[in-house]
């Protein structure tokens, strides 16, 4: 049983980070993992990295994430080093899967998602279950060809810092995963971990959506003979009807340089934090000394909750 605790080591400097895919403006569950990211790095004494993910060309809206830089300098999160971007590093994704595949860790697949779902032994938490068709060689009819990582049939377990243990059976609940799509991009996964690593990050804070991508990650760090980071989910601000909050909820959840001292405080507490009312109008800097000085991680809620903005 792999056990997150067993090659980190409590004595390294923090290194934190925020990674915003530029999808769209800065909104409120944005603006959650931003701070949250900020707080726990810059409580620890560490540094904190801003990683723009902007991995997926079609999703990317242009200037949203210069957007997204100029709003984390306006509310004084301010960060270290240079901004790193995903479609910067696309050399450094192709090193790594050739160091995989080195290793006898990847396959092709040219199964379609049909043909996946048709051979699926049962739905995993993430879509069909892999069953390994093209392990041993190519077998679906998809004139495009994925690449995949071979996971191992056992428990893997680690504690998220605020959701708690959590453990998954790659191969029985989710199958070889891609880690190179058969449209070309590199996937999600294999960028996220490269990047940590590449950056040293000890502390992976971000929103609760991605819990269910975090046995996959520390899987990727085991084939690479990498230091794990902390994990640190945040709670999900959801909306009335139970989805993920997004900008699409109303123009009052999106992040402007004049709201957004205001839905820092609500970020606040959401996160379980107790700012005092007369902060509710203050500048960023009040705010963020006052977080700085009073934030607890064990305050966090560990579950996913609605949120409405107010006035
Ligand atoms: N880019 C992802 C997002 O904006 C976050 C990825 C991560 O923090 O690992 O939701």
């Amino acid at each position: 049983m792999a056990m997150m605790s067993d090659n980190i080591s409590q004595d390294m400097p923090v290194v934190g980070r925020f990674a915003p895919s530029p999808t769209g403006p800065m909104h409120f569950g944005t603006l959650v993992a931003a701070l949250g990211s900020y707080l726990m790095a810059r409580q620890a004494g560490g540094t904190w990295r801003v990683r723009i993910e902007d991995l997926d060309p079609p999703r990317v809206v242009p200037g949203a994430a210069d957007q997204m830089l100029f709003l984390l300098e306006a509310l004084g999160l301010t960060w270290d080093g240079p901004v790193v971007c995903q479609s910067q590093r696309f050399e450094r994704y192709r090193e790594v899967l050739d160091l995989l595949r080195a290793k006898d860790l990847l396959f092709d697949c040219n199964c379609s998602r049909r043909e996946v779902l048709a051979s699926a032994p049962h739905r995993g938490e993430d879509g069909p279950v892999y069953p390994g068709t093209c392990r041993t060689g190519m077998r679906g009819r998809r004139a495009e060809t994925a690449v995949r990582l071979r996971v191992a049939n056992r428990t893997l377990s680690f504690v998220d810092v605020i959701f708690g243990p959590r453990t998954q059976n790659l191969e029985t609940e989710l199958g070889d995963f891609v880690l190179h799509r058969a449209d070309g991009e590199f996937a999600y996964q294999l960028a996220v971990v490269v990047d940590d690593m590449d950056a040293g990050i000890t502390q992976v804070v971000r929103g609760a959506d991605l819990l269910a991508s975090t046995p996959r990650q520390i899987y990727l760090y085991e084939c690479l003979g990498a230091a794990l980071p902390y994990y640190y989910h945040l709670p999900l601000a959801l909306s009335a009807s139970g989805e993920k909050l997004s900008k699409r909820d109303g123009p009052a959840l999106i992040v402007t340089r004049e709201n957004g001292a205001q839905l820092m405080w609500q970020v606040l507490r959401f996160l379980g934090q107790n700012p005092p009312d007369e902060l509710r109008r203050s500048q960023p800097r009040e705010l963020l000394d006052w977080a700085l000085a009073h934030f607890s991680c064990g305050a966090v809620p560990a579950e996913n909750r609605c949120f409405s903005p107010k006035p």
